[in-house]
């Protein structure tokens, strides 16, 4: 048989088996300019980046792509009325030029405006405290295609938002942020980059770093799935692995010039009829910001924002966390929320920077990027909004170490995949409906989520028509789209497809246990599966909701923790 080979061009961005096997064989052979650690968001946008000005790049990621704290954000493209308020001008700034980028030319498909109610409880000086800030907020990112801000009585507001007690506002200002989901956003910068010729591998672990005298030269790799371990090339390296930055950092043998402390922020998901509301929700808690978030059927709220100090992987929320959301957003709702409510709950690690000295701890809200020694970047902070900035960043300071000229970012001008046409197939819409049978509602669902890749999660339907049937106890899914989620975007897992290519684990109170059996059956024809690998995967993930669960009964973050990390790991050669 043939080797695989990783084909030029766009069929690269079809992460399958084959281009799999290939990605290894090419880790080992080629000599890159640049080797990436990590696929959150920032190390997939850094790969998009360098391949875009011509390097030659890796993307190696450990779990799946944006098994990290990218999958487990507000999912929120904003400026950030809170840092505004904390003057950090020049943050919120960059974050609302890169909303604009975004929601009009990067990735339209993906990334949504949204509305949301900033309830006033003051009379008098709040409403032209707001109105200052908010005019800052249109305005500051330059021009802004979201609408600006729109003032309303306590009674326009209530009409926008019944679900809302009438004693807990005065009035309410209306302003526009964005939305994405961030695990699919984070995919696709991470397949837009293998497009361009970076080569893309999850399941893929740095375990060590190649030196030459003080240089780092090249990492280690270990597969997940299958233990092989090989020694990729780099000319440089560049650790965007967020709060695993120090373990990163203290494997190379370095002492990094900053150091990420982790923070817990828990969100509770419930469905959209027990709030009536037709915008989201910011609301003042005594140390920071409340959302109350319209996503799809759901609504999401949150978050808290915990030191954490425990298993970085598998954050645990407590019922602390969740009684704590429920408590607040509970003074402002006409019908309370009850822990019955609840269909889905996730903690995230905000990889906040922590310096040794004054001046790297006044960034903390910002990003910072360092050369740990010859040959090794770092970059953590920042936010999920400005990656691209932040890419754009690591990269320019990765090239300092190569030796040639390298082209400037372009990324601004490199809409993601699925990005390119999309306007075109939204008005095309009806004739897309008729041609594969589906309701309209559900191609607008389908091209929100992979744009002008459509025909590629469809067409197959065409053949196989119970593709194009509802996942049994998801239906907001299409098996075409479980089936694309395997041959297209790399998963590799039930857990993959379960958590982060659907949300099916945070948006039925089932949490994915109820199709398990279904994905399993539908990714095991095609990955090959037998029938003990596919008990171990059903095994295994419902063993993880019945851990989550769990967790979130108990009421300090030891507990939970030790429940949670007491599930087995599905990806099986983790450990070093
Ligand atoms: C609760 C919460 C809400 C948030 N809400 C927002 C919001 O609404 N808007 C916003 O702009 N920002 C938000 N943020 C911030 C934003 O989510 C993060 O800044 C961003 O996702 C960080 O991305 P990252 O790529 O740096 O890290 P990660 O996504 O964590 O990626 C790091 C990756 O490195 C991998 N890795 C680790 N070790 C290795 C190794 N040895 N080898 C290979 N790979 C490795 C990990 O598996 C992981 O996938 C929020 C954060 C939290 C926690």
């Amino acid at each position: 048989m043939d080797k695989p080979t990783i084909p030029k061009g766009g069929a690269a961005s079809r992460l399958d088996a084959n281009y799999r096997e290939a990605a290894w064989s090419r880790l080992g052979e080629d000599e890159f300019d640049l080797v990436v650690i990590g696929a959150g968001v920032v190390g997939a946008g850094a790969a998009l980046d360098a391949a875009t000005r011509g390097l030659s790049v890796a993307l190696v990621e450990a779990r799946d792509f944006a098994s990290g704290t990218s999958s487990r954000s507000s999912k929120l493209f904003h400026g950030g009325l809170r840092y505004l308020e904390q003057l950090e001008f020049g943050l919120v700034r960059e974050a609302l030029r890169e909303r604009e980028l975004m929601t009009t030319r990067l990735a339209p498909h993906l990334v949504k405006p949204v509305p949301f109610l900033y309830p006033l409880t003051h009379r008098l000086w709040e409403r032209p405290y707001v109105a200052a800030g908010l005019a800052l907020y249109d305005t500051m990112g330059g021009q802004s295609s979201l609408p600006g801000q729109k003032h309303l009585s306590r009674r326009a507001a209530l009409r926008v938002f019944p679900g809302m007690r009438d004693d807990a506002l005065v009035g309410a200002v209306r302003y526009f942020d964005a939305q994405a989901d961030d695990a699919r956003h984070t995919l696709t910068v991470a397949r837009t980059a293998a497009r361009y010729g970076a080569v893309v591998r999850a399941s893929t672990r740095v375990t060590g770093f190649v030196r030459e005298s003080d240089r780092v030269v090249g990492v280690t790799v270990r597969d997940a799935e299958d233990g092989r371990t090989q020694t990729v090339s780099a000319g440089v390296v560049l650790n965007c692995t967020g709060v695993w930055t120090d373990e990163l950092q203290a494997l190379s043998g370095a002492r990094g010039r900053f150091r990420v402390r982790a923070s817990k922020g828990v969100h509770i998901v419930v469905p959209r009829d027990r709030i009536t509301g037709d915008a989201g929700l910011i609301l003042r808690t005594d140390h920071s910001v409340l959302f109350v978030i319209p996503w799809k059927n759901h609504w999401l709220i949150g978050t808290t924002d915990t030191d954490w100090n425990l298993d970085l992987a598998h954050p645990a929320a407590t019922r602390n966390d969740i009684d704590y959301l429920l408590e607040h957003v509970n003074t402002v709702l006409v019908a309370p929320l009850t822990y019955d409510d609840i269909e889905g709950v996730y903690a995230g690690l905000r990889p906040l920077l922590a310096g040794e000295s004054e001046e790297t701890s006044a960034l903390s809200r910002e990003h910072a990027v360092a050369r740990v020694v010859p040959g090794l970047i770092s970059i953590a902070g920042g936010k999920y909004t400005t990656y691209r900035v932040m890419a754009a960043d690591a990269v320019d300071a990765a090239i300092d170490d190569l030796p040639r000229r390298v082209a400037p970012s372009c990324t601004d001008k490199v809409p993601l995949l699925g990005g390119d046409g999309y306007y075109a197939m939204r008005n095309q819409l009806l004739a897309l409906a008729t041609e594969y049978g589906l309701h309209p509602h559900r191609i607008s669902h389908v091209l929100d989520r992979y744009g002008s890749m459509i025909r590629d999660v469809l067409d197959p339907g065409l053949v196989e028509p119970a593709l194009l049937e509802t996942v049994p106890s998801a239906p907001d899914y299409l098996m075409a789209e479980i089936r694309y989620a395997v041959t297209h975007e790399g998963a590799l897992h039930l857990e993959d497809v379960l958590t982060r290519r659907t949300r099916i684990s945070i948006e039925y109170p089932h949490r994915g246990v109820a199709c398990a059996g279904v994905i399993a059956s539908m990714m095991g024809d095609i990955l090959g599966w037998d029938s003990a690998t596919l008990d171990t995967e059903v095994g295994s993930y419902v063993a993880r909701v019945d851990a989550e669960r769990d967790s979130q009964s108990h009421y300090d973050d030891e507990a939970a923790d030790k429940v949670r990390t007491a599930a087995p790991e599905v990806r099986t050669y983790l450990s070093a």
